[in-house]
């Protein structure tokens, strides 16, 4: 049939249902999210929404029935049967498609540790979540976040703007391991700490005490709360909320279930096709390839670009050229652009003063071309850094480094 059916109402299926009819795809289109509001933005509730408490939507309230999207709300995907081409719902509605997308996103890693689903030890991930994260913050006391990543951080910089005693436990031996270069990882930590959070690296949390475990402190515990953590040096520290942040996994189960290629995420081309046919994927669920590997890329502008070429794909229209890898984050006064793929380079090219907040860090590779750059303050320098990463060009690393240097001017 002439249909498009996708699963998950996130932003990479959003994003996709208003691109099919741009394309001017005119078949049916049924998008099926099983939150309860209309799709919205995700990157705020770890930001801005912690002090304005207002949903984004994603598209205006009546978005959806002018162009003639089924959208429905509350609707879990429970099965997809691909020999019959149909989906089937948690009430028992089978819904064919003619092609289908999968965009179910990713849930928080949980923590194997007894306690973590005790009252108040909390992830982030949904509106609700972050309903449940901005009440247990008004509470007031200590917020313990487990887990350095971009998450983590930008909610403890939200906490910081508020006052609150804040302490991020991170097991590697610097925040953003995974994902950062050392040095911009050092100079966020710098930042944060000169703003008051607590960043604790190296530690491994073994405990989560719930009840009136932990002995003195500031803390309003108590009950069947959690009241503190334990790091396996012995060491508690009291707290009143947890936020569990150490990572994604992909909702990949549906696919798997079915038969459709997944490694820790559902392998896709290109083009966003899966191992089936006329099944695709987009968004943080999908494998992307990369160089000869694959990756999960769990970023809003890829899932942007994955949408326009399944878009395109569905709709015969011309392919969209590949783009250079993005994302951003925001903590305190520093607006961070990161473009590229960090643990491709050799050597790193600091510009700027990281200590003033303002500086881009850009890493080459062993032809001194740019593999990645990280910026905070400076988004000419990320500009740039995102143009020599698409060129290719080979640069000269010591005007590269002066910042009185045009930034223009740093090819060979
Ligand atoms: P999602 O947006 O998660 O959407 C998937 C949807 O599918 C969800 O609504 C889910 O409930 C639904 N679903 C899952 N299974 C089923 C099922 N069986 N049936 C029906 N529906 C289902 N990225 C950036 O680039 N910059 C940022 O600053 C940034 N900040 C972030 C801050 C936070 C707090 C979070 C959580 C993420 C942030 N991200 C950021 C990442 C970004 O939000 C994701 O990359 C993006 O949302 C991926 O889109 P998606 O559609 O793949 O997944």
């Amino acid at each position: 049939t002439d249909s498009i059916v996708i699963i998950g109402g996130g932003h990479a299926g959003a994003n996709l249902v208003a691109l099919l009819r741009q394309e001017g795809f005119t078949g049916d289109v049924v998008l099926l999210g099983d939150e309860s509001h209309q799709p919205y933005h995700r990157p705020p509730l770890s930001k801005k929404f912690m002090s304005s408490g207002v949903r984004q939507d994603l598209r205006p309230d009546d978005f959806y029935d002018e162009m003639k999207i089924d959208l429905r709300l509350d609707t879990v995907v429970t099965e997809i049967a691909p020999e019959r081409r149909e989906v089937i719902t948690e009430s028992g509605e089978r819904i064919g498609y003619g092609s289908l997308v999968i965009a179910t996103g990713s849930r928080p890693r949980a923590l194997p540790l007894p306690g973590a689903d005790a009252d108040g030890a909390l992830t982030l991930r949904t509106l609700d979540d972050a309903r449940a994260l901005q009440t247990a913050v008004e509470r007031g006391g200590r917020l313990v976040i487990i887990g350095g990543g971009y998450i983590g951080l930008e909610v403890a910089a939200e906490v910081r703007k508020h006052g609150l005693p804040v302490t991020v436990l991170e097991r590697e031996d610097r925040v953003l391991a995974r994902v950062a270069g050392r040095e911009f990882s050092e100079a966020l930590t710098a930042h944060h700490r000169q703003l008051g959070t607590q960043i604790l690296t190296g530690v491994d949390v073994t405990r989560i005490l719930v009840g009136d475990v932990v002995g003195g402190g500031d803390h309003v515990g108590g009950g069947d709360r959690v009241s503190g953590v334990e790091l396996a040096d012995g060491q508690q520290i009291p707290c009143d909320a947890i936020l569990i942040g150490i990572g994604a996994i992909p909702n990949d189960e549906l696919a798997v279930a079915c038969g459709i290629a997944c490694d820790g995420g559902i392998i896709v081309d290109d083009d966003g096709r899966t191992s089936l046919p006329d099944v695709y994927a987009i968004g943080d669920v999908t494998r992307r390839p990369v160089g000869g590997d694959t990756m999960r890329f769990e970023s809003i502008p890829s899932a942007l670009e994955q949408a326009k070429h399944v878009a395109a794909q569905l709709c015969r229209s011309d392919k969209p050229g590949a783009e250079v890898p993005w994302f951003w984050s925001d903590q305190f006064d520093l607006k961070l652009k990161i473009a590229g793929l960090v643990h491709h380079g050799v050597t790193t090219v600091v510009r700027g003063d990281p200590g003033a907040g303002k500086f881009g860090i850009f890493h080459l590779d062993r032809a001194n071309r740019v593999v990645a750059v990280e910026t905070a303050n400076a988004p000419a320098l990320f500009m740039a850094g995102k143009r020599f990463i698409a060129s290719g060009a080979e640069m000269d690393p010591a005007r590269l480094g002066d910042a009185d240097a045009d930034i223009r001017s740093c090819a060979v």
